[in-house]
């Protein structure tokens, strides 16, 4: 491979140090950009993309408003900001917006309630509005077209798509602001490996097929699962991959969870693969006892759905 990093006649090139940029990363980023209209910038997390984010855009007393029922690790996350000054107050997202905060932080649909914001509300908000759309993707979503300043990825889940990549990235509206989270990023060091953002590159080559894919699985699961005796709710926006479900209790959740066979339990999403798990060993009381989240995969869905049924005579 050609060595990119000596200077040429005493002359610093584009790419310098692994820190501030690589042709991998840089690529990777056109890709994401493309895939939701605006100035990608990777991260090594979802979650590192989500830290560098906040960090870069607030100080010291700010408060961010975060939607309820969002990814369980955000609001974790934003707890543990709180050593740094950071306050964060959680609001329904189907609800009105909470006035003056600094930052607006949605998940669309969120996970793994499965709500949706109100995007047209939002757009109008004062202050920068950040919309995770991880669940969604931009195949199903893109957050900027509707007056977003920050779309948010965990790429670990759907952009990834293959369990083998740990990564997130921020897509901004402005690219001076992608600039801003740029420079953030390598003073903090919160700076992607090359090595799995040319794996995430590979993945993106198949996103539109997989994802148009799974969406419509998942809507002919969700239509079986709103039929069967032994389930209460089903959630399902229509977006993605992700559906969720109640059965009757935790019993009856670990029932089912124990008895599928070509679905895993795992914790993840978005993947080539079906996983099932219960949410509530994770998120305790704000979650129902009996919910069971399901990440539809590439299976046949046939077959997903008959894994399930005999799970669910189990309950
Ligand atoms: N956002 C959402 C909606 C998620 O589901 C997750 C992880 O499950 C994250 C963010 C965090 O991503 P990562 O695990 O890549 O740090």
């Amino acid at each position: 491979m050609e060595i990119l990093w000596p200077y040429e006649n005493g002359e610093v090139g584009e790419f310098y140090y692994a820190r501030y940029n690589h042709p991998a990363i840089a690529e990777v980023e056109d890709a994401l950009g493309e895939l939701d209209g605006g100035t990608a910038v990777l991260f090594p997390s979802g979650t590192g993309a989500a830290t560098a984010l906040a960090l870069s855009l607030l100080r010291p007393g700010d408060t961010i408003a975060l939607a309820e029922g969002a990814y369980f690790g955000t609001g974790r996350l934003f707890a543990t900001l709180g050593q740094w000054g950071l306050r964060y107050v959680e609001f329904d997202q189907t609800g009105p917006l909470p006035e003056g905060v600094q930052l607006l932080w949605l998940e669309a649909p969120a996970n793994p309630l499965l709500t949706m914001p109100d995007l047209p509300a939002a757009a109008a908000y004062p202050a920068p509005v950040v919309v995770d759309s991880t669940v969604a993707t931009p195949v199903g979503l893109r957050p900027l077209e509707h007056g977003a300043d920050y779309a948010l990825h965990s790429a670990t889940k759907a952009l990834g798509g293959h369990d083998d990549v740990l990564l997130g990235v921020v897509v901004c509206r402005d690219p001076a602001a992608a600039d801003e989270l740029r420079r953030f990023r390598a003073l903090t060091g919160i700076s992607p490996a090359a090595e799995p953002a040319r794996l995430l590159l590979r993945s993106l080559r198949t996103l539109e097929v997989r994802v148009a894919r799974q969406a419509v699985s998942a809507a002919i699961v969700a239509e079986r699962l709103a039929t069967h005796p032994k389930v209460s709710i089903v959630r399902y926006p229509g977006l993605g991959s992700l559906i969720s479900f109640d059965v009757a209790d935790g019993d009856a959740a670990r029932r089912v969870e124990t008895s599928v066979r070509l679905i895993t339990n795992a914790t993840s999403l978005g993947s080539v693969g079906s996983l099932l798990e219960s949410r509530h060993r994770w998120e305790g009381d704000r979650i129902p006892t009996g919910l069971l989240r399901l990440s539809v995969g590439l299976e046949d869905p046939d077959e997903i759905w008959a894994d399930l049924a005999q799970a669910l005579d189990n309950a």
